[in-house]
């Protein structure tokens, strides 16, 4: 029987670094993003093209781009915030943005510099730049589960930002748990809502944080739901820097030892994952969230 696909997008280049306070070399970066394409992923968030002042961590964004491994088999997302961010981001030679945009005006004030009603307002032009920059577009949706700032967000309030999302072309929206609050419950309830608004040809992609330790249940919800690509970042490293609290990414190698055994095909090699995780952990000089690259081989 031929197993099932499942998509891990590694964030570690960027989610998973954005928060350190000591910044990382580009080339360093770069020598991460080799990892993970030996490792096997094909996909991978390598930076983002947002005000460099606010996230000095990934003011090398231009650098990335350019130093990235020139190969048709693997993409290389850019994350923008703004129609400014995406310019830069086709200028950097990026072939796929995500647009982020937030589920609650407390967060979207602060990370994306004006209200969700007001992040709006670009976005056929932004969908625009990214056609005319020959780049595929996805979107997420933020803070999804919950804000920081807000609390609580309404259900009601996710499905008409993806009504929105999808109001442009896209061919993917993700919906991400930014501080980490949800239970797999909420994740099926949210997916479905977001689905029954997602027409059939965009595909769903889902993010979680490990804040509350519900990241693993999380994915395997919205697997169930039928999402068949997760992000994740090795080491389980992440946070972000205008979600006070927000702490590390579900651990990729995690997922990928779950997932491996429960039948799915993700095309990433668990052992060479592991040891990415501790190549991360090596240049961050410090014990990283992840569990399965610190558990005895199994089997062995
Ligand atoms: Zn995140």
């Amino acid at each position: 029987m031929t197993k099932e696909k499942l998509e891990l997008v590694e964030v570690s280049p960027r989610d998973g670094l954005q928060n350190e306070p000591d910044i990382v070399s580009t080339e360093n970066k770069l020598a991460l993003i080799d990892h993970i394409l030996a490792a096997g992923f094909r996909r991978l968030e390598a930076g983002s093209f947002v005000n460099p002042k606010k996230v000095p961590q990934m003011a090398d964004g231009d650098a990335i781009f350019a130093g990235v491994p020139k190969r048709d088999d693997a993409t290389f997302i850019a994350l923008a915030l703004n129609l400014r961010g995406v310019e830069r981001a086709l200028a950097a030679g990026a072939k796929e943005i995500n647009y982020v945009f937030c589920a609650s005006d407390g967060f979207s004030v602060r990370n994306n510099g004006g209200t969700v009603e007001e992040t709006f307002n670009v976005w056929p032009e932004v969908a625009a730049a990214a056609r005319a920059g020959a780049a595929r577009l996805s979107a997420t949706i933020s803070t999804a589960f919950g804000c920081p700032f807000d609390g609580e967000v309404a259900v009601t309030r996710v499905v008409a930002v993806a009504e929105r999302c999808v109001g442009e072309s896209i061919f993917e929206l993700a919906i991400a748990d930014t501080i980490g609050v949800a239970s797999p419950g909420d994740v099926h309830e949210r997916v479905r809502a977001v689905k029954s608004v997602t027409p059939s040809h965009i595909q769903l992609r889902a993010h979680f944080h490990n804040t509350r330790n519900t990241a693993l249940a999380n994915a395997v919800a919205a697997v169930e739901e039928g999402v068949r690509v997760l992000d994740g970042s090795l080491a389980g490293i992440g946070g972000c820097p205008f979600a006070p609290g927000a702490a590390g990414n579900v651990p990729t190698e995690d997922l990928l030892y779950m997932f491996n055994r429960m039948g799915f095909d993700t095309g990433v090699d668990l052992d060479r994952a592991i040891e990415v995780a501790h190549f991360i952990g090596g240049v961050l000089g410090r014990k990283t969230p992840g569990m399965v690259s610190r558990a005895p081989k199994w089997p062995a």
